[in-house]
């Protein structure tokens, strides 16, 4: 590997890490540094600025150990055979890097990932050793996410729980036929024992903090994990319920999902084209709509395609659904319980927590829940209040066209 200077490193791995899109820092334990002990803090906004070029997190410095890789995946830019230049950090550049950018302002925090170097547990040793160094040498108190390595020794992933705020093992692949045809050295049992592995540490840690207050505090932001989304055959709906499993099974914080982009020197076993980056939007909405508006899995499958199997891309899942499922409405805002309120399309959670609370008092007219929305026009098909009840509107064979918003023009992508 030819010598390169730490700008010329960052430049390299900053960007190789712009394909992991698990990186949000929300949820974690409260902790600063304004007793005047220690340094950072996971509070507050502070002055961040975006370094990985892709935009998607931009208060962390999110970069990669090293894009060398033992493993030969093929939808990722960093595996074996690919054709890209090479960097690797020691462990101490990272932790230097990272207190010099914290310093200056430009993070609130570190995500680390890496390729495979020499074998899982020697990456994970050096991952470990980042997040012990910044912690204990240190005393950094702001976000660490560490993406771990599967195949790692457990007890190397016990570690890292116990500095990182956050750890994440990606799933990759949607189904156990993509993962063997596309990451053939990855083993969808063994990736999903760690996630196991670490959800019995979050509990274990949290009930040894509830029982002594000087228990060490053990991934306080939990687990989260990425699929990625169009490298492969699996449908919306595959995708759906892979999602709602992870979740179930490893008490997930949150599924990331990244669109599949293609690389340069592509394996034959691609597909050629990306898929459209509304696909991934829709299933981040459907994802919300398990996580926040108590749709059960199998009703946000059933707002696919039938045929398919894929969500709608010009309209969102819970749209999709009530226009399917037109039976279940109007829904008198007035009487309709809580889980119906939340399946009216363009009434978010606020709102139906305001209807419920002003409706304890009086019942409610078309205009108060106007003042709860945003757009009454999209909630008239689907409501009725004290004076409005869609009459023509709700018998109206085809209530897409009138509801469905406008498609806008094509955008340029920026990092296209
Ligand atoms: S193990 Fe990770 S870094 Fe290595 S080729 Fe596979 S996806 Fe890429």
């Amino acid at each position: 590997m030819a010598q390169l200077d730490t700008r010329e490193k960052l430049e390299i791995l900053a960007d190789a890490a712009k394909y992991d899109a698990s990186c949000a820092s929300s949820g974690t334990a409260k902790r600063n540094s304004k007793d005047g002990k220690g340094l950072g803090s996971t509070e507050g906004m502070g002055i961040c600025h975006a370094y990985a070029p892709d935009g998607r997190c931009i208060s962390l410095l999110k970069i990669l150990l090293t894009n060398s890789c033992i493993f030969d995946c093929h939808y990722c830019i960093n595996r074996k055979s690919s054709n890209v230049r090479r960097a690797r950090f020691t462990a101490k550049e990272v932790v230097d890097l990272t207190i010099a950018f914290y310093k200056r302002n430009y993070i609130e925090g570190l995500f680390l990932s890496s390729g495979i170097i020499a074998s899982s547990n020697y990456t994970m040793e050096q991952m470990v050793e980042v997040a012990r160094s910044l912690r204990e040498d240190h005393h950094f108190r702001g976000y660490i996410h560490l993406k771990t390595i599967p195949d790692a020794d457990p007890e190397l992933v016990h570690q890292a729980g116990l500095y990182a705020d956050r750890l994440s093992i990606n799933v990759e692949l949607p189904t156990a036929g993509g993962l063997k045809r596309l990451a053939p050295e990855k083993d969808g049992v063994r990736i999903e024992t760690a996630m196991s592995e670490v959800k019995a540490s979050i509990v274990d840690g949290k009930d040894a903090k509830a029982k002594y207050k000087s228990a060490p505090r053990y991934a306080p932001a939990g687990q989260s994990t990425q699929m990625i989304v169009g490298a492969d055959a699996a449908t919306d709906g595959d995708i759906v319920k892979k999602a709602s499993t992870l979740y179930d099974r490893f008490g997930l914080r949150r599924v990331y999902y990244s669109a599949f982009s293609p690389i340069p020197d592509a394996s034959a076993v691609l597909p050629l084209q990306r898929p459209p980056l509304m696909r991934e939007h829709r299933l981040y909405q459907s994802d919300w709509l398990m996580r926040f508006y108590e749709f059960q899995p199998h009703e946000v499958v059933a707002a696919a395609d039938d045929a398919t199997g894929m969500l709608p891309l010009d309209i969102d899942p819970k749209l999709a659904w009530a226009l399917k499922f037109r039976g279940s409405f109007p829904v008198d805002v007035n009487r309709a319980p809580r889980e119906m309120l939340l399946r009216v399309p363009g009434l978010g959670v606020k709102a139906v927590n305001g209807i419920l609370a002003s409706r304890r008092w009086r019942r409610l007219h078309l205009a108060d829940v106007a003042r709860l929305t945003v757009s009454v026009a999209k909630l008239r098909p689907f409501i009725i209040a004290e004076d409005w009840r869609p009459v023509v509107l709700s018998d109206t064979a085809d209530l897409r066209p009138l509801i469905a918003p406008k498609p806008r023009p094509k955008q340029m992508e920026m990092f296209a």
